[in-house]
């Protein structure tokens, strides 16, 4: 009796972690990816205690809100995961995250690395890990002083912190080296449409 593959193509959603020290360009390469307009993907914009920066708009880069507020949040339970990172706290919305999943789309949390972790313990069967660098620490001191967003103390504070966020690699599945912006973006959309051929674990193939 010859047995029929169900569609091999995945169906669901999957959460696309993408993390990687200040500088390395992330954002960068999540608008990129998020630009080619394909439906089946979206952004969680996170919640954050910490100022907009010149251009940042409250809803489009984050929602800026106050330390109170988000501590309200973290009591009503409405993160999926929350971190505080440079001093200040961010967070991921659980009903967005859940939200997308439950209609099959992709979401892209571009998140600090104890977020990445926690999220990926939560979702094992549906996150992907992805971990941007530049080449080499001397590039990404270059890229956080050419971007003149940040004062040199915090330069320095965000040089410290990406030392201490490499050591988390391990935990992360695909690393990509932002060397040239357009081949990390090529990169970083390859590994997510790899994503829909991936085995999901308890789904049927076979009937
Ligand atoms: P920035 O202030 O430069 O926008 O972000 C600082 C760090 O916080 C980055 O590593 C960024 O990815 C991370 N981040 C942004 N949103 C979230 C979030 O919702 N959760 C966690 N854990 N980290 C976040």
């Amino acid at each position: 009796m010859s047995k029929k593959i169900s569609n091999p193509i995945k169906k669901a959603g999957n959460i696309i972690i993408i993390s990687a020290p200040s500088g390395a360009g992330k954002s960068s390469i999540c608008e990129a990816v998020l630009a080619e307009g394909k439906k089946n993907i979206s952004y969680s914009i996170s919640y954050t205690t910490r100022s907009p920066r010149k251009g940042e708009g409250n809803g489009k880069n984050y929602y800026f809100i106050s330390e109170d507020k988000f501590k309200q949040m973290i009591e009503e339970k409405k993160f999926a995961e929350w971190a505080k990172v440079h001093g200040n706290y961010y967070g991921t919305s659980k009903e967005v995250l859940n939200k997308a999943l439950s209609v099959g789309k992709n979401i892209i949390l571009e998140i600090d690395v104890q977020g990445g972790v926690s999220i990926k313990k939560q979702y094992p069967n549906n996150s992907c890990m992805i971990f941007i660098m530049t080449p080499d620490f001397k590039t990404l001191k270059k890229r956080l002083m050419a971007r003149n967003k940040d004062r040199k103390e915090t330069i320095s504070m965000r040089m410290l912190n990406a030392k201490k966020e490499l050591k988390y690699l391990p935990k992360y599945e695909y690393l990509v080296i932002n060397k040239k912006l357009d081949e990390a973006v090529h990169a970083v959309k390859t590994i997510i449409k790899s994503l829909e051929y991936k085995i999901e674990k308890g789904r049927i193939y076979f009937a």
